[in-house]
């Protein structure tokens, strides 16, 4: 029997690779079929056939109704968000379309492919890490898991240091700071090596800032050049404009190695050639750069180290190629920043690494290096409730960033007054105090609770985070048999028969017509939902930064069970005297509340009684319930202290009384 070989996909937001490790343990990436070692994550839906990479990248400037790119960063939604010649796509199956050209290309090189890792970035949440898995099942490639992209980087560091041998004891840990800014985002992330040994420390990022913000700045500043000479904007222009984004992209990659460039800018018969150096790039790029500089700043504070205690900076992402990157974190570090592996292939040649590591580990062989990788949830997750002081809504966190997984959290609420007939449990991600600021990643309800329970009842809320990334929300209420339990995991996606549908025209690398009746007969088969489970985020939520966990080997756990639980929040516990009138508009008694509100309102919080819930139910906007509210009261306190005034104080009235 052949060895199964281990191979490893970096699917990228601009550009994706492919890796393989060799019967003496070397990385190779693999060149696709257009001769070249990164493979722009572009698709281009001609009407023959699906084209993947470097000619799809062509057809953006001409055709950029037909062409996805940038499919990456709507995975989670239910649709990619710009139409394919007016037709919705899921982005899984975009994503698919990019990984079937990977295959065709792993096919051509190695002859069979067996299981394949694939990466994604330390922030992306469990939904997004399923829809990658669901986008390789797609493209017909077994996924034998999902790795995160700088746990994978450095892994490819580790190996070329030696790290990945256990029991060698002459290497001493070391923490390293993987910067990796790629074409769309920015990745920030803190990681302990030691032999045998990967453990994320705390991760951080950006999802809006990558190359692309570069490319746009120099664009703008040729754009600019070009109007004040001939009057004319390339950038009203659609295919004048991607042309001279091209053209500052490739004049971007010469100022990584020269000290000037020529962007050259056409239209309309009018051409241009604008120099550009490398100081003015700096220059017209300095804020975007200290963006980074000042997340990393943040990353170090939260994890409550100094820059003495960092061993190396590791650049990753092929804008790190920027020689402003380096120095920039030369200045910040004091460290030289490492080039050993090369930025665009780290996480290519990680995730293969990663994937001989689990078929060694599979067949039981010693030969290949053992080591463990501990990851840490990338953002907060809590209930929503109310503050017991201040009568305030808030953020109750109960696994705060940058803990270590798997974890399992325990807490404490009560209830809000006497008979509450129900609770709702809203399950938050995000850093701020303000339910409003956060993601609502999931809600669930305990009803029917018994009649007469007093106020102050305790409601036990368990969060279970497991090392793949799934999470478990349970609550129970004591004395009662009432208890909810909320499998977020399950919340989007494609469905099953969605899945298996989709594989068609993949696997035929089909044309438009071919996508465009699959989209309608999987449309049809799932009520309207382009073949995708109940997709409860909204547009608002596609931000990436919004992520719960990171999914992967975990050596190493915590469980905080009863151990470190963060202290417990109580909530209000008797009814809103202290609170506005507004927010009770309408809604003071159990018998005001329809059945079933407690879902939907606005307000239906943990430890909220059913009652005060339906605030969106209410035809006058809340905003606007408080403006009449307090310009009345603000008017009775001026009519108030005027008539006082004049009584007291007749004098300092001009007119007499
Ligand atoms: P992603 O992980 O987002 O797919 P990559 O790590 O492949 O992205 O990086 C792609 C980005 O790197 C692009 O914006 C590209 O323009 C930029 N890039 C690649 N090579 C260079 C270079 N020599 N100089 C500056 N930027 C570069
Ligand atoms: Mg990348």
């Amino acid at each position: 029997m052949i060895r199964e070989r281990p191979i490893g996909i970096d699917l990228g937001t601009t550009f994706s690779a492919a890796a393989w490790v060799d019967d003496a343990g070397h990385t190779e990436i693999v060149r696709n079929s257009e001769g070249d070692l990164l493979t722009p994550s572009i698709v281009l839906f001609s009407e023959a056939e699906l084209v993947v990479g470097r000619e799809a990248r062509n057809a953006t400037i001409v055709q950029p109704d037909l062409v996805a790119e940038w499919v990456k960063r709507d995975m989670g939604l239910p649709y990619y968000s710009r139409p394919i010649h007016g037709e919705k796509f899921p982005p899984e199956v975009l994503q698919a379309c990019i990984l079937r050209k990977l295959k065709g290309d792993l096919v051509r090189e190695l002859g069979e492919v067996g299981r394949v890792v694939i990466t994604v970035p330390a922030y992306f949440d469990e939904p997004r890490r399923k829809g990658t898995a669901d986008a390789g099942e797609m493209a017909g490639l077994k996924v034998l898991d999902i790795v995160n992209e700088p746990t994978a980087a450095a892994l490819a560091f580790g190996e070329r240091l030696g790290y990945l041998t256990p029991g060698d004891s002459a290497k001493e840990p070391m923490t390293l700071l993987v910067y990796d800014l790629g074409g769309g985002t920015f990745d920030i992330t803190l990681l302990r090596l030691a032999p045998g040994k990967i453990e994320t420390l705390a991760t951080d990022g950006d999802v809006q800032l990558g190359g692309h913000d570069w490319d746009m700045r120099l664009l703008e500043h040729v754009a600019e050049r070009f109007r004040k000479v001939h009057r004319l904007d390339p950038r009203k222009d659609p295919v004048a404009m991607n042309r001279a984004l091209a053209a500052a992209i490739d004049a971007k990659h010469t100022l990584s190695a020269r000290s000037r460039a020529m962007v050259r800018v056409e239209i309309g018969g009018q051409a241009m050639e604008i120099p550009v150096t490398r100081e003015q790039f700096e220059e017209m790029t300095a804020d975007l750069l200290e963006r980074t500089a000042s997340t990393t700043r943040q990353l170090l504070t939260a994890a409550r180290l100094a820059w003495k205690d960092v061993h190396r900076v590791l650049l990753v992402g092929g804008s790190t190629r920027m020689p402003m990157v380096a120095a920039m974190l030369r200045k910040l570090s004091g460290i030289e920043p490492d080039h050993s592996v090369n930025p665009d292939e780290a996480v290519a040649r990680g995730a293969a690494l990663y994937a001989a590591y689990l078929l060694a580990k599979e067949s039981g062989a010693a030969s290949h290096a053992n080591f463990s990788i501990t990851n840490v949830n990338s953002h907060s997750l809590g209930v929503e409730g109310i503050e017991q002081d201040t009568m305030r809504k808030t953020n109750a966190v109960l696994i705060p960033r940058n803990t270590p997984l798997p974890t399992k959290v325990t807490e404490r609420f009560v209830t809000k007054m006497e008979n509450q007939p129900s609770i709702v449990l809203q399950v938050l991600e995000g850093e701020s105090r303000a339910p409003s600021e956060c993601t609502t990643i999931g809600r669930t309800v305990i009803r029917n609770l018994p009649a007469g329970l007093p106020k102050n009842w305790p409601v036990e809320v368990t969060f279970e985070y497991a090392a793949n990334g799934r999470l478990t929300v349970k609550a129970i209420v004591p004395g009662t048999d009432q208890s909810t339990t909320l499998d977020i995991e399950r919340a989007v996606g494609l469905s099953n028969a969605g899945i298996d549908r989709w594989k068609k025209p993949i696997a035929a690398a089909a044309g438009f017509d071919a996508f465009e009746e699959m989209v309608q007969e999987v449309m049809e088969m799932s009520d309207g939902q382009g073949g995708a489970n109940k997709a409860p985020r909204d547009a608002q939520d596609n931000e990436m930064g919004e992520a719960v966990a990171p999914m992967g080997e975990a050596g190493a756990s915590r469980n905080s069970a009863g151990g470190a639980q963060p202290s417990v929040t109580h909530f209000a516990s008797t009814a809103g005297d202290a609170r506005p009138s507004s927010e009770e508009s309408g809604h003071t008694t159990d018998e005001e509340s329809p059945p079933g509100d407690d879902l939907v309102g606005e307000a239906a919080k943990i430890a909220f009684p059913g009652k005060n819930q339906n605030d969106s139910g209410s035809p006058v906007p809340r905003w606007m319930v408080n403006l009449i509210g307090h310009t009345v009261a603000a008017l009775l306190g001026l009519l108030l202290g005027y008539l006082l005034l004049s009584y007291m104080r007749p004098d300092s009235f001009p007119w007499p009384w």
